[in-house]
């Protein structure tokens, strides 16, 4: 294991919910990959907002609302820098990844796809980087084309550079897949495409509380993220697009804030970001998401990956010791979430055990059916491991599923 000088007490300290018992035993939260726990500074920020500064925002001439639209806006350069955006108006706020890819899938979609032309995902993604496309593509008349993966739960780009053609739109990947793990190497994906001039939309819902984003390196065209994901509050959540793309597409949803003037002969529309917002911001998600981006740069993105891949490689460890035990997503490259089943016992049943020994893990599907039918299975566990996890927790989880085991062997 790599050697780091991360104060793992300090950080579980920070986060209020780590020290609350359930069923009267410490809670191990091994569910980071449906949502992460808070900590205190963004629920301190959320709740000195309804304290202290709450007004409407960008339409006000008082003290309060021009000082919470400032606040709003320093958040929008702050998420800017953290994935490295050029302009903060290619930073639009939407209520969530499932949001924002909604919101490109019907004003890109509106504007450039057409009968006969072809989007591309993978077999690997969430239902919300696949409906909304689907969709699409019945309305338009459009076809929707998939990039397999193999045995590893590994994209197979070979497959992938034969689906790319004149018809392609556009291209929609995860970059990390929440069932399996399975980093993918977007850049590639992003260069392959850009050869053909075809634009790409990487979903970094379980990328963005992993990795650096540097979305002008990676190149990729939209990005999408959520904020329960990086430690943030939920319904919040981020479209980056760079501004080329943005400036040409039709507004998504409409209503106040989006528009320039409205008369009942014409409406006009707002410049970039806001043409994207319409309504009243979610301003306590946006400063809520401001402060977790801030609490995850000061501890730092390579520190938080080294002690997750620490926590994933003790894992994999102990439980390929145990018998029956089977993972999914078995690539050489992915992030801290395993996916799994032990043999003979239902995944319902090891979520149901562990529970009442106070782990809390995902079974299921996990909103990628189509991921789960590749390997001809109904569903998964799946311990997905965090900033604040221990080894001390993974060993526990070890020693729950020998019981687990024990139990209905
Ligand atoms: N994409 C991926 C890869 C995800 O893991 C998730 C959430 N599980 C989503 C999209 C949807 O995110 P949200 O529910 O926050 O909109």
């Amino acid at each position: 294991m790599t050697k780091t000088n991360y104060n793992i007490q300090k950080i579980r300290s920070d986060f209020p919910i780590l020290s609350r018992k359930v069923y009267d035993k410490p809670l191990v939260y091994f569910d980071n990959a449906a949502t992460t726990q808070k900590p205190r500074c963004v629920i301190d920020r959320v709740k000195e907002i309804y304290t202290l500064k709450n007004s409407n925002i960008h339409r006000g001439v008082h003290y309060l609302s021009s000082q919470l639209t400032e606040e709003h806006e320093n958040a929008r350069g702050t998420t800017r820098e953290f994935i490295h955006a050029e302009h903060s108006h290619e930073i639009i706020f939407t209520g969530g990844t499932t949001d924002s890819i909604n919101l490109v899938a019907y004003s890109f979609g509106e504007k450039y796809v057409h009968e006969g032309d072809e989007i591309i995902i993978s077999e690997m993604e969430h239902h919300a980087n696949i409906v909304p496309w689907q969709m699409l593509c019945e309305k338009k008349n459009a076809k929707l084309q998939i990039i397999p993966m193999n045995e590893q739960g590994e994209l197979q780009l070979e497959e992938y550079k034969k689906l790319i053609s004149e018809k392609t739109r556009l291209v929609a990947v995860t970059q990390t897949s929440n069932t399996l793990g399975t980093i993918n190497d977007v850049k590639r994906i992003i260069d392959i495409a850009h050869q053909q001039d075809v634009p790409v939309l990487v979903d970094g819902a379980q990328s963005i509380q992993h990795t650096k984003v540097d979305v002008q390196e990676m190149d990729c065209d939209f990005f999408v993220f959520s904020g329960h994901k990086i430690y943030g509050p939920t319904g919040i959540g981020v479209l980056y697009g760079k501004e080329k793309w943005l400036s040409e597409m039709p507004p998504y949803r409409t209503g106040g804030e989006m528009i320039r003037n409205v008369s009942f002969d014409k409406t006009t529309f707002n410049e970039l970001p806001f043409k994207f917002e319409a309504g009243t911001p979610n301003y306590t998600g946006v400063v809520g998401l401001e402060e977790a981006l801030k609490y995850i740069s000061q501890i730092g993105l390579d520190q938080i990956n080294a002690h997750e891949k620490n926590l994933l490689q003790y894992a994999n460890k102990k439980f390929n010791d145990i018998e029956g035990f089977t993972t999914y997503g078995t690539s050489s490259n992915k992030i801290s979430v395993i996916s799994f089943l032990l043999k003979d016992i239902h995944h319902y049943d090891i979520g149901m055990v562990l529970d009442k020994m106070g782990i809390a893990i995902r079974t299921g599907h996990h909103c990628t059916e189509p991921t789960i039918r590749h390997f001809n299975i109904e569903g998964t566990a799946r311990a997905s491991l965090a900033l604040y996890n221990t080894t001390e927790e993974v060993h526990k989880l070890y020693e729950a599923l020998l019981k687990v085991q024990k139990m209905f062997g």
